[in-house]
């Protein structure tokens, strides 16, 4: 499929590479090495983002370039990186372009002309830079500091079950062509709000436990008075799962329209994408989310008993 996608590339003058809202590090990361590669090789690119670049990534090469837009500009193409479908980008006008689809999610889906979808990869970063090899791009320290903290922030820091020797065999080629895995690290593991940490201290006040679950939440009322943003919510959830016995942890947080945005975790045992498909969103078998109507305790004992279920279900296999 490879090899589909760069005959695709090379037919196409002008890109837009996009990920999916609220981005995160592999969706950022991927999306500006990608926009970078298809520069190298003679095309415009641009990356498109609904909501922009997330704070701590705003220091990664290319980042001020990002557009911040509701609508796709004029292209050939449309690179979309880690998405299940057009409305996960939240962006306008797609319907109408032709669509490559680059993802590594279990629940990925073939809604585009061409899909490239593998899920045994930690990362959609891992794809971007066997792209980069297969086209012959160099990789110079820019393109391999995005792909490294790709990598690094959706395999947890190299923690998340499934890292093995290529992720660390891909990490040592980026640190070779020129990621500094300390300044990566530092952007994104030192580089919080005030208001983060604040709304972290009301999430865990809010711990509740049931056997090996955990699960924590903030309101939208705590959101404004800490004066937090969405992308200030990032990584509360693994708080609650690095306690030793909890096998799950769940992060419900209070939207502006009163839904409740879900994000689940996993140890492993429990298939938490499962959880997150059957609410309608997706993602990994150990990380994954959905949104869900209010109010927060009909939420809360969705997600939980759906949660129940899925535990029973590893206990009787
Ligand atoms: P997070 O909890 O950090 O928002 O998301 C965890 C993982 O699940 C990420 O890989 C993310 O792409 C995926 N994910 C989160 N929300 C959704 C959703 O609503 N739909 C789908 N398909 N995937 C999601």
């Amino acid at each position: 499929m490879l090899d589909r996608v760069l005959q695709e590339i090379r037919e196409r003058c002008r890109f837009v590479v996009t990920s999916h809202a609220r981005p995160d590090g592999d969706g950022i990361g991927s999306a500006l090495a990608c926009a970078q590669i298809l520069r190298q090789l003679g095309k415009e690119s641009e990356v498109v983002m609904h909501d922009g670049v997330p704070r701590i990534y705003q220091s990664l090469p290319f980042a001020d370039r990002v557009i911040r837009s509701e609508s796709v500009p004029p292209n050939d193409a449309v690179v979309i990186l880690e998405c299940d479908s057009i409305k996960r980008t939240q962006l306008h006008g797609l319907e109408d372009c032709f669509l490559i689809n680059i993802d590594h999610h279990v629940s990925g889906r073939n809604f585009a002309n061409v899909n490239w979808i593998d899920s045994s990869v930690m990362a959609t970063a891992e794809l971007i830079y066997r792209m980069a090899r297969l086209a012959g791009v160099p990789l110079d320290s820019d393109i391999a500091t995005c792909l490294y903290t790709a990598l690094m922030t959706d395999t947890g820091s190299f923690m998340f079950e499934g890292t093995n020797e290529h992720t660390f065999a891909i990490a040592r080629e980026l640190v070779l062509a020129g990621a500094d895995p300390a300044h990566c690290a530092r952007n994104i593991y030192f580089g919080h709000s005030t208001a983060k940490l604040r709304l972290l201290g009301a999430a865990l006040a809010n711990l509740h436990r049931e056997g090996s679950l955990a699960w924590i939440w903030v309101t939208q009322e705590q959101m404004e008075r800490f004066g937090a943003r969405e992308e200030d919510c990032e990584g509360l959830v693994n708080y609650a799962l690095s306690i030793g016995d909890v096998q799950v942890a769940v992060f419900f947080r209070e939207l502006p329209d009163s839904r409740w945005r879900v994000s689940l975790r996993s140890k492993g045992e429990v298939n938490v994408s499962a959880v997150a498909e059957h609410f309608g969103g997706g993602g990994h078998k150990c990380a994954s989310g959905c949104s869900l109507d209010g109010p927060m305790e009909v939420a809360v004992s969705r997600v939980v008993e759906r949660l129940r279920v899925e535990k029973e279900a590893v206990k009787t296999a």
